[in-house]
């Protein structure tokens, strides 16, 4: 059985706490898409971790966790982390890696940090770890996969030349900075060859007879259905579907094999980099969910930079959760907003003078504004409540009013960042 674990927004919902939370009782954990450019946060019994490319599965010693073929592996990252875990008592985590995934050249990194700068004030706020042009070679097809290390030292030094020539005029003559040495790049592909050797594996295979096996699944995506290439808020969107749907590509699994689909949603909303955000608000009332939002704030797992904030966003969500094929929705950090005499929420947006429940394209949204509707708060700490039935009235209100805002069933409410502040609920 195959599960992917989703996000309904902007990421940052949640979905290493569930996935970690879910593992428990799974085989095999996959990241599917992206890099190093986002991270999960996860508390549990060694520690709090910032993972950034390691499957979230990672904790426990029945799993494996895979780095699928969809990803931008960027090897010293992948490395460094794993270094990290184990040197906070964590035990050695079996891991593998895609011969097919690609990698994430130092010179992509470079490209990100020049391009940004080059763009000044109209970047797209990207977090410079190379994902962008990474994912551009990866489709102008002289990206290199985790297997082309290990050609013949000729042919490999073939390809680097013929990707170099081109890299080279572009740091000349477009971005005026140093150009890149072919022979240092062969030398550093050789440490990436030496460091990812023990770990490459045909992934497609292994999960074909997991799949015969019976064998308990998770996909893990990064970030929500709102940075999707195709279906987000484009172009300030990420380079790799954030779908459910791609799980079954950048995993190598068959589409019908995902049989669930668990959308993480948060109570309320957050945003990183730029782009339309019709919910947001600003100045102390940001501040102050800002920072009793998540644990410990919401700023950035990876950059640290704080979080744009926003009132629960059910237009936004409804469509985000229908784009993922939700089974089911995993609502979290519901115990944020105890604090509040009341809660808004965004139920509609007004673009061009009508009001409108369904996702519009870019160009409408960036003229959207938020129809509001104020629920009353719950004043209480909800932390620590293991059945639905003992949550405050005003809370359960607020939860059943979301879901049938987003018309997808709430089965999970999560209510503290710790593996076991969950509570689950049969709709
Ligand atoms: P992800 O990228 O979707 O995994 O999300 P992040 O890890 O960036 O952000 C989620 C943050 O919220 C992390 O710091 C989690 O520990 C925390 N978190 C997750 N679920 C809950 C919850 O139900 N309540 C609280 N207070 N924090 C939560």
């Amino acid at each position: 059985m195959v599960k992917a674990i989703v996000g309904a927004n902007w990421g940052d919902e949640g979905k290493g706490k569930i996935t970690d939370m879910l593992a428990q009782d799974s085989d095999i954990i996959i990241r599917f898409q992206g890099g190093a450019n986002a991270g999960h946060t996860i508390i549990n019994n060694y520690g709090k971790f910032a993972l950034h490319t390691l499957p979230s599965g990672v904790f426990y010693d029945h799993t494996t966790s895979i780095i699928g073929n969809g990803v931008a592996l960027n090897i010293p990252v992948l490395f460094n982390e794993l270094k990290e875990i184990v040197s906070k008592g964590v035990p050695e985590p079996k891991i593998l890696v895609s011969d097919r995934a690609q990698i994430v050249m130092p010179y992509h990194i470079l490209f990100d940090q020049y391009e940004e700068e080059r763009l000044g004030g109209k970047s797209f706020g990207s977090t410079k770890s190379g994902i962008a042009p990474f994912y551009s070679d990866k489709y102008a097809k002289i990206g290199f996969q985790v297997n082309e290390l290990f050609m013949e030292e000729a042919a490999l030094r073939e390809k680097i030349d013929r990707v170099l020539s081109q890299k080279n005029v572009l740091l000349e003559h477009l971005y005026h900075k140093p150009l890149i040495d072919a022979d240092e790049l062969y030398q550093t592909l050789m440490d990436y060859k030496e460091m990812v050797a023990p770990y490459v594996c045909n992934v497609s295979l292994y999960l074909d007879q997991a799949l015969k096996e019976g064998k308990n699944i998770l996909l893990e995506g990064q970030l929500g259905t709102l940075k999707d290439p195709d279906h987000g808020i484009y172009p300030m969107v990420t380079s790799s579907s954030t779908l459910a749907a791609y799980g079954a590509i950048g995993a190598g699994l068959p589409p019908y094999s995902i049989e669930k689909v668990v959308t993480v949603c948060k109570a309320y909303s957050s945003a990183v980099g730029a782009g339309a955000f019709v919910s947001e608000i600003f100045g102390d009332e940001a501040q102050e969910l800002r920072v009793r939002g998540g644990d410990g704030g919401e700023f950035g797992a990876t950059t640290g930079r704080p979080r744009r904030m926003g009132w629960f966003d059910c237009v936004a969500s409804k469509y985000g959760c229908r784009m993922q094929g939700t089974t089911d929705v995993a609502f979290t950090v519901v115990d944020v907003l105890g604090y509040l005499d009341e809660i808004p929420v965004c139920v509609g947006y007004e673009i061009d003078g009508e009001v409108t429940t369904e996702f519009p394209v870019t160009p409408l949204l960036e003229k959207a504004k938020p129809v509001l509707k104020t629920l009353p708060g719950w004043k209480s700490d909800i932390r620590g409540i293991r059945k639905y039935e003992d949550l405050p009235e005003n809370c359960r209100k607020y939860i059943e009013f979301v879901e049938e805002q987003i018309g997808y069933p709430i089965t999970m409410v999560s209510n503290g960042p710790g593996r076991e502040d969950i509570i689950y609920r049969t709709v």
